[in-house]
């Protein structure tokens, strides 16, 4: 199998052709169309599977696909809350990679690290906003941030999330994003908390399990 088929832009096919990926990999193969589709995803994956480029791909050609609100500066219209820092950096710089011949903005904040940075990047403007749960929470209540444009949540590892306690700063975020928006959710256990997250915030998802 190749990427070819899965339906994603020739801007796409070209940034991973270039980085020498020739074949989807499980998760990839089964996550790209329903989430090209339109889908609500709830993917069980570990890390080391591919799960970024199978979010990330089909969040990116979403985002190619439909024009943004060209007043002012561009407000995030993919969000994607990760556990830590370090894995907000990792998936930051994956989807940079694949979006190399797109023309979008991104940008990762996350605790740990001083804001002033982080605040000018979102002054600048954002399509593709990568945060840890905690400091988007301070950027909500600077007003820093503006999730009212987000088409596309996902959340990336998320039984991680919930185990380091998350869950108030996740149900506040998810608060104040569309309702019409898709979501994307992977983790690799789907204890009854993930569960109940995606009965809350999810419209009938489409089960991945790899
Ligand atoms: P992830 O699970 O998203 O952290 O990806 C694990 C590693 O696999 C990363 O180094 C990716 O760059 C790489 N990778 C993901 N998908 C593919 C693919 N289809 N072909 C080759 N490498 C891949």
């Amino acid at each position: 199998m190749s990427f070819d088929t899965l339906g994603l832009s020739p801007a796409l096919l070209r940034a991973l052709a270039e980085h020498d990926y020739t074949t989807p990999t499980p998760i990839q193969a089964a996550a790209i169309p329903l989430a090209l589709a339109g889908h609500d995803l709830l993917a069980g994956a570990q890390t080391g599977t591919g799960k970024t480029a199978a979010f990330g791909l089909p969040l990116l050609q979403r985002l190619t696909d439909s024009a943004a609100d060209a007043r002012g500066p561009r407000r995030p219209r993919a969000l994607i809350l990760a556990p830590t820092r370090e894995l907000a950096l990792q998936v930051h710089d994956s989807l940079r990679a694949y979006a190399r011949h797109l023309r979008l903005s991104l940008t990762a904040i996350y605790g740990g690290a001083g804001m002033k940075p982080q605040l000018d990047a979102l002054r600048r403007g954002v399509d593709v906003l990568v945060a840890t749960p905690g400091r988007l929470i301070d950027h909500l209540d600077r007003r820093s941030v503006d999730l009212t444009q987000v088409e596309v949540l996902v959340l990336d590892e998320a039984d991680r999330m919930l185990d380091m306690g998350f869950l108030p700063a996740i149900r506040r975020i998810l608060g104040t994003l569309p309702k019409s928006r898709q979501t994307l959710l992977f983790s690799a256990t789907f204890e009854a908390n993930v569960k109940q997250l995606a009965r809350e915030f999810m419209r009938e998802p489409q089960e991945v399990m790899v």
